[in-house]
């Protein structure tokens, strides 16, 4: 088959149940303000994670058919006539959010709280295919002096670092909950940004270690420890300062609440059941401030993470794996396992040995 046919290779998700499917679907139209971004390589999310098991969420989220993935880099293939500022040849990532640009918000310049927000690759055609069509408003430009790679992952480690850089975190103490891949990268972030203790909590060894290459102080395995009496043993005496919340746990989240100083501060990034038991008493009485997190400031948190790249912040323990995409259920295999950090597709062979020709 030959691109002419207007036809590329995605990953979609073909039908009611578990898995994604690597099928020809039409390569998207470039609009006027769109830029046609070339996929180099693309990272797994675990709202990828959750689409490929088909869980509550995605059932009634993700239409049938839809080319999934919004982790990526890539190169400008065509740029629209009204794309200022981008040309063929490019390297870009891109904001995953696509913003109204006509609520409150959005003329405010606070894109990341738009109220019509829709998701790449979950409620528009996603990444995880040979082109990937978003407006040019949506392209971040790769800067030289980072590993590409790198901008693969821009999509979680702007949530790591939207959530991180919440509060103040400068020689104060920091509780992590959950040991993911944004939890690890938040972990290096705040210990970057100058935390004293940085502690990390979470039930799996291997992300715990991987907690701790990343810049964790402690690591505290809920298997065989209480976080209380690590507390002790580091010489903590009135709670955290800065608490954030990775897991989505609501023992993990009410744990935080009763292990905070009076008047600290909580960012929320990890997602709760909405009827999730939270100790309010608590929250109330120790005057605790809770944050919800959603996304990454648009551009805010891309500036910031370029550039503590290139202050010498180093995430790039947290890539793990690497697989062609030919290989792409290893690569989800190793996501659900618990036993990878960042998994990296790899696109390019697609292209080398002519499967798209
Ligand atoms: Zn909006």
């Amino acid at each position: 088959m030959k691109q002419q046919d207007g036809m590329m290779w995605a990953l979609v998700k073909d039908k009611a149940d578990v898995g994604l499917t690597m099928k020809r679907v039409p390569i998207p139209k470039v609009g006027t303000n769109d830029v046609k971004i070339k996929i180099l390589k693309t990272a797994i999310c675990g709202t990828d994670v959750h689409i490929w098991q088909w869980n509550k969420w995605a059932q009634h989220t993700i239409d049938i058919g839809r080319v999934v993935g919004h982790e990526y880099v890539g190169v400008i293939e065509e740029a629209g006539p009204g794309a200022r500022g981008f040309k063929p040849g490019d390297f870009v990532s891109g904001e995953g959010h696509i913003t109204c640009g006509k609520c409150r918000n959005c003329k405010e310049g606070h894109k990341e709280n738009c109220r019509n927000a829709e998701g790449v690759g979950v409620n528009r055609d996603g990444a995880f295919a040979e082109y990937l069509v978003i407006p040019y408003v949506n392209v971040w430009p790769c800067s030289p002096d980072i590993p590409q790679e790198m901008y693969a992952i821009f999509d979680p480690f702007g949530n790591a670092t939207h959530t991180a850089l919440s509060y103040n975190v400068l020689g104060e103490d920091v509780l992590i909950t959950g040991a993911g891949p944004i939890g690890c990268m938040a972990a290096a972030i705040v210990r970057f940004a100058g935390a004293r203790h940085v502690v990390v909590t979470d039930f799996n060894p291997y992300r715990l270690d991987m907690a701790k290459k990343l810049g964790a102080t402690t690591v505290v395995d809920l298997n065989h420890e209480k976080l209380e009496d690590v507390m002790n043993r580091i010489g903590m005496e009135e709670g955290f300062d800065v608490g954030l919340e990775m897991s989505g746990s609501a023992t993990a989240l009410n744990q935080m609440i009763h292990d905070m100083k009076h008047g600290g501060n909580i960012a929320l990034l990890g997602l709760q059941d909405p009827d999730t038991p939270v100790d309010l008493e608590t929250v109330i009485f120790n005057g605790l401030n809770l944050k919800g997190i959603y996304g990454r400031k648009v551009w805010d948190t891309w500036y910031k993470m370029t550039t503590m790249l290139q202050a010498g912040l180093d995430i790039a323990p947290i890539i793990t794996h690497h697989f062609d995409i030919r290989d792409y259920k290893k690569g989800f295999e190793a996501m659900i396992s618990g036993q990878s950090g960042k998994v990296i597709l790899d696109w390019t062979h697609l292209y080398d040995e002519g499967e798209t020709k």
